[in-house]
């Protein structure tokens, strides 16, 4: 008896494992249950040959007639195979599938399935599906399977690999250890696990097949919810110190100096952070918002909570420019509250230390004595926080802000330097689709804002054909005057910073086939001094981009925000967080060039003030192109959700989950995190519960094992990587 977890060897032949493996990924024999057929052929009555239409799938059941095979050219080999239904002839062909010579026998009824060509106005078949001898007994039963192949290892050689493996590795009927229990089974309508992965690969009817892939599917989520619950389980269950504030403490005075009231949103996210926070088990919980929702404000709260239980708070930005940015909105906020021990500051107040790379070793001294000696309540950094000289005294709470840019790994050495667990907060103003979220911060409870605080003035968004209408364009840098002469200021965003080798923005849509494709993107470099010479002479123009050193960038930036600079030439630096409440025009370059969340988030850094905001895609792309339906898209709602669902889904999969989610890959099939919502919504929901009532899945062993092969898979996928 095979063993499901045996190697594939034990049920093929050594070539054909090594293939299998090599190229298809099966390692044992249950990698290769579950490598399920792409699609299936269905069997017509006995087909009339006379009735074939041209272009149509068909499945044909005949006899052969006669078979000839020959060498046409040195690496061009051609088998022609006659068959007939008794009335009709027509000949079938097979390019370079030698072998297959002596497998037809004349007077031998065979299944033959592909679609219906033309050949010298004779209809015909090329390298079709075969099924012959037991097999094609088999698939008289009804549909034919046909298998992601390889050029070596043909769908139907698959399809008798599964036969076998079936035969000798499933053991009779519901003696299989079934991942999923019972009564879970029930309740849920899914069939066992013997049957689904029969009825997966020989299904009588399409029912079988829908029963079988419904199961599998759910599988799929519920394996990999189970892993995230528990995960959030272990997480939650280590100790913490709960951090709680001191009433008349920092944050109250916070909440009196604050000149806004918070939204609903706000005040319900900030409660549930502050019941987290008050437990002894880490808190670890996204807060996913549009841009603008007013995300910082909660997490500034959450540190000064922190602060007045004594413990310190760390923010980590993923590029200086926000860091730094975040460093001056957090100490202007705090005003005196950011000011201790110096004159006027006060004395329930704190400091905020900044730390990164490009700081001066002076400085850079300095904050890392006010961080050790948790004179630093407050502490904001880029990955340089990460580093090992950086030793807080008292480290209570992580804040991680735009989470797609920091690997779990990153994350995890910043929450090492606590003596107790930190507590956990990610932002990602990225807003995600349920499903994903569920499935890439899966371990994460999730907190999302989704109204924009009042007052906030919509932003009108519209594309610029420059290609079709030249004078459109005029007509943009002509509204760029207009903002800059009402006393705003105006970002123009180009995809490259220009004279020089470099990547383009690296979020470029695949299938960005536009006309301005065909030439390198518009630069910073060249776009500046053709506006300051041109459309935008005698405003006060300059540029920001990535290779310009920190000190210069923060300088732009600061002059920008105080109203020096009228127009900011940039590249996507600003795309993340920049907030300067009086910029209110945004023109993109070559939009084509940047991914729809991509231009939503560029698009966030105006209309952050009480002045209404416009943002111009300026591209060459033509109507009815995918590039330019896509602009159409992101001028057409500002819904952020909406947007990033429009985005995963002209990604593939494997992109969607990217690299937190390196391994899991492998294990999704049939499911897809975009489409099958409901699916992974009811398996989360089974596989909470099942974890709190069995944590260690003591009770569950067939799903413990499925459980540690996918983390298995996850550690080999990591372990490759590192
Ligand atoms: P996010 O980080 O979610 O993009 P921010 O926290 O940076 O948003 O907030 C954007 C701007 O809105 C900031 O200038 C902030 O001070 C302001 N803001 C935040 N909450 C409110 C509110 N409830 N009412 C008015 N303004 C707010
Ligand atoms: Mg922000």
């Amino acid at each position: 008896m095979v063993a499901f977890r045996d190697p594939v060897r034990n049920v093929v032949g050594g070539p054909t494992a090594k293939e299998m493996t090599d190229r298809l990924g099966i390692a044992t024999v249950e990698d290769l249950l579950r490598h399920y057929p792409r699609r299936y052929y269905e069997r017509g009555e006995l087909t009339d040959l006379a009735r074939l239409v041209p272009g149509e799938l068909a499945t044909v059941q005949a006899t052969i007639a006669s078979v000839g095979g020959r060498q046409i050219r040195a690496k061009l080999h051609k088998l022609d195979v006659v068959i007939t239904d008794g009335r009709t002839r027509m000949t079938v062909t097979f390019f370079n599938q030698r072998y297959r010579e002596k497998l037809f026998v004349p007077g031998q009824e065979a299944f033959f399935a592909g679609k219906v060509e033309v050949y010298r106005n004779k209809l015909t078949l090329t390298n079709p599906e075969v099924a012959l001898g037991d097999d094609a007994e088999d698939f008289a039963g009804g549909l034919m399977p046909v298998y992601p192949a390889t050029a070596k290892l043909a769908s139907w050689r698959l399809r008798k690999a599964v036969s076998v493996a079936l035969e000798v590795a499933l053991p009779e009927a519901d003696q299989l250890d079934d991942p999923l229990p019972a009564e879970l089974r029930l309740r849920r309508g899914l069939t066992g696990l013997d049957d689904a992965l029969r009825k997966v690969h020989k299904p009588d009817t399409r029912d079988d097949v829908r029963r079988a892939r419904d199961r599998l599917r759910y599988d799929e989520a519920f394996v990999l919810q189970t892993v995230l619950a528990r995960r959030r389980a272990e997480a939650t269950a280590q100790p913490a110190t709960a951090r709680v504030p001191r009433p008349g403490g920092l944050l109250d005075e916070f909440d009196a100096r604050l000149p806004f009231t918070l939204t609903d949103g706000q005040q319900e996210v900030a409660a549930a952070v502050a019941a987290d926070l008050a437990r002894e088990h880490p808190m670890h919980r996204l807060l996913q918002g549009e841009v603008g929702s007013g995300k910082t404000v909660v997490a500034l709260r959450a540190m000064l909570a922190v602060v007045d239980s004594g413990g310190q708070a760390a923010l980590l930005a993923p590029t200086e420019v926000l860091a730094q940015q975040h460093h001056r909105s957090i100490t202007a906020m705090l005003g005196p509250l950011a000011e201790r021990g110096l004159l006027g500051g006060s004395d329930i107040g704190t400091r905020v230390a900044l730390l990164t790379g490009s700081q001066a070793t002076a400085a850079r001294r300095t904050n890392l004595l006010d961080i050790v000696s948790g004179d630093a309540g407050i502490v904001i950094g880029t990955h340089a926080l990460i580093q090992d000289t950086v030793d807080f005294q008292d480290l209570g709470l992580v804040v991680v802000d735009e989470q797609h840019r920091f690997g779990v790994e990153q994350r995890d050495a910043l929450r090492n330097k606590a003596k107790v667990p930190p507590h956990l907060l990610v932002m990602t103003a990225t807003p995600i689709p349920r499903t994903v979220a569920m499935t890439v911060f899966g371990d994460l409870d999730v907190s999302t804002l989704t109204e924009l605080p009042a007052g906030r003035s919509p932003i009108a968004s519209h594309v610029v054909p420059a290609g079709e209408k030249p004078h459109f364009l005029d007509r943009a840098w002509t509204r760029v005057r207009e903002e800059v002469d009402n006393g705003h200021q105006v970002y123009v965003v180009c995809p490259r910073i220009g004279a020089g080798p470099e990547e383009e923005a690296d979020d470029v849509p695949a299938d960005a086939e536009t006309t301005s494709a065909l030439r390198p993107a518009l630069a910073v470099l060249d776009v500046m001094p053709m506006l300051v010479e041109g459309p935008l002479a005698g405003l006060r123009v300059e540029m920001m981009h990535g290779r310009m050193p920190p000190d210069a960038k923060d300088d732009v930036m600061r002059r920008f925000a105080a109203g020096v600079v009228d127009v900011l030439v940039a590249t996507t630096v600003v795309e993340v967080g920049v907030d300067v409440a009086n910029a209110t025009a945004m023109v993109v370059m070559d939009a084509d060039r940047f991914g729809v969340s991509q231009l939503h988030q560029l698009r966030g850094r105006v209309g952050r003030g009480s002045a209404p905001g416009l943002c111009l895609l300026v591209t060459d792309s033509e109507a009815g192109t995918p590039a330019r339906e896509r602009l159409d898209a992101v001028a057409a709602t500002q819904d952020g959700f909406e947007l990033s669902r429009l985005d995963l889904e002209t990604r593939r999969e494997g992109d969607v989950l990217g690299a937190s989610q390196s391994g899991r890959r492998s294990s999704l099939r049939l499911l897809s995190v975009l489409r099958d919502e409901a699916v992974i919504a009811e398996a989360r929901e089974d596989a909470a519960a099942l974890v709190a009532a069995d944590p260690d899945l003591g009770k569950h062993p067939a799903l413990r094992a499925a459980v540690e092969a996918v983390l298995a898979d996850q550690r080999a996928e990591y372990l490759e990587k590192a």
